[in-house]
């Protein structure tokens, strides 16, 4: 399928309402994942063009503020619908450049758009506050009001849904958005600029810049006029561009890096735990900060989790992402490959036996066959590092305090996972997991209604639900006094 014949496809950025190439005339080049052939390219933007969207949301903000609640609403809400109109091509542009199965894709824009139906909604319950004061002729009023300009700066393994996320509830609010979409994955992020476009967005809201990620990283997060800095990415670039927004102050969010436990008790469905373990692990090839990096099973369910767990990975279908029978894709680049290999080959250097997969795919490319570890030691990389591919590792552990503790030793702390039936149990682990959330009796945990996001070096802030808006805000405090005269 040529991405260029897709209405949707646009190769230029997205700024103060007008499609446009980089003032060096360059380009960058995108690649599909799965054929590693060029599919098109997006301009290779720089410093001052990132000026330029960053002066044109600064020109919006006055009026997209002063819109009433109720019209910002209207026009997200449109946007929404032309998310969902427009679902299969949106779908297929994010599995030609991003490589995942187009079931998957698809499901990805229908949880993309849910964040701006949710945030068109709850665009209208911005609240304030009354306070008693201690003097009676005095009354304390708390107002919320959107923080300004805000930059997004998006990874490539969501292409569209990490756009939505930190977007809809920054216009829902009244705040104007540059977006930096990752260099792999462009074309979804321009798709859904020309869908705000058409929803109606005043020129100057919504601009989507692509090029050189440090140049403009650089400026978005120095330049006084961005009061906020929303990024998803890994942890290291994330305390990078922590230290570069110090330097003006700038409200953050930050979804960083994750090292999931995920946990099966003697206790547990063991069917829904393979269930969940497959979709925590092998959605999107491995290649999620929520995906499940360790898997601890206890002593006396182990063998029969591990047998039927490997029987479901032994049926996982690896190949193109167009093709409707295939549930594992491409990993994104060599790089990635790289290091899945290098965890594969140091845990088994350290005793781990490879019980399914283990090595580049017959496919070749950027494929992995999907994998199992079992008898994974707790020196390996694996433990600790993120592997960010389609390996699972397996753990055996005795009881539920041994696994809490192993579970917590993690810089760490975005999703975790574990299953049970017991009751009490799942009070004590649930409040005992050092992470931001936590998925019992389930693999999946992420929706528009519930706050995403981690502690520890895994991240600031939270996304979605009514915790996600708060973070475009900024609180303001009005003392009226004289009031008995
Ligand atoms: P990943 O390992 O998932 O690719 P990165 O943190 O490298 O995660 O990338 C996430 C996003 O951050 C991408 O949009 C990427 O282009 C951008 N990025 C990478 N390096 C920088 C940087 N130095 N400054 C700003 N943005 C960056």
């Amino acid at each position: 399928m040529d991405i260029k014949k897709l209405k949707l496809y646009r190769d230029k950025c997205y700024i103060n309402g007008e499609w446009i190439n980089a003032n060096s005339k360059e380009n960058i080049s995108v690649n599909n994942p799965a054929s590693l052939e060029e599919i098109g390219t997006v301009p290779k933007c720089g410093k001052d063009e990132t000026i330029l969207a960053i002066e044109s949301a600064q020109k919006a903000f006055p009026e997209w503020k002063a819109k009433s609640a109720r019209e910002r609403s209207n026009i997200l809400r449109k946007w929404f619908e032309l998310i969902i109109k427009n679902q299969e091509e949106l779908a297929q542009i994010m599995t030609i450049e991003q490589g995942k199965p187009i079931k998957e894709a698809r499901g990805e824009i229908t949880y993309g758009a849910s964040f701006v139906e949710w945030f068109s909604e709850e665009a209208k319950r911005v609240y304030g506050d009354t306070i008693p004061d201690p003097m009676t002729d005095r009354r304390i009023i708390v107002l919320k009001q959107p923080v300004g300009v805000v930059a997004a700066i998006t990874p490539w393994n969501f292409p569209s849904s990490m756009i939505t996320r930190k977007c809809a509830p920054a216009l829902a609010v009244g705040c104007p958005v540059v977006i930096k979409p990752a260099s792999q994955t462009p074309f979804s992020a321009l798709a859904l600029a020309a869908l705000a476009e058409e929803a109606g967005f005043p020129k100057g809201t919504i601009n989507v810049i692509t090029g050189k990620a440090s140049e403009i990283g650089e400026e978005l997060s120095t330049s006084p006029i961005v009061r906020k800095l929303s990024f998803t990415g890994s942890t290291e670039v994330g305390k990078i561009l922590l230290q570069k927004c110090s330097s003006t102050v700038k409200k953050v969010s930050m979804e960083l890096g994750g090292h999931a436990p995920f946990i099966v008790f003697d206790d547990a469905d063991i069917n829904e735990a393979v269930v969940g373990a497959m979709q925590s692990k092998f959605r999107n090839t491995g290649q999620t900060c929520v995906c499940a990096n360790r898997i601890y099973v206890q002593e006396k369910v182990h063998d029969e989790f591990c047998e039927k767990f490997i029987e479901a990975v032994s049926k996982l279908k690896v190949g193109e992402g167009l093709d409707e029978e295939v549930s594992s894709g491409p990993m994104i680049d060599e790089h990635s490959l790289a290091k899945v290999e290098e965890h594969v080959e140091d845990a088994v250097q350290m005793g781990a036996k490879v019980a399914i997969g283990g090595a580049r795919h017959s496919l070749g490319k950027n494929f992995y066959q999907p994998t199992v570890l079992t008898g994974v030691t707790p020196k390996a990389k694996i433990t600790f590092e993120e592997t960010f591919g389609p390996v699972a590792p397996v753990y055996k552990f005795k009881d539920e305090k041994e696994v809490i503790e192993l579970a917590n030793n993690s810089p760490y702390g975005l999703a975790s996972y574990f299953y049970s039936r017991d009751i009490g149990r799942i009070w004590r682990v649930a409040e005992g997991l050092e992470y931001g959330m936590v998925g019992v009796n389930t693999g999946l945990t992420s929706k528009a209604e519930a706050p995403f996001g981690g502690i520890k070096e895994s991240g600031l802030g939270r996304e979605g639900s009514k915790y996600g808006m708060e973070d475009f805000l900024e609180i303001k405090y009005i003392n009226m006094s004289g009031l008995d005269k």
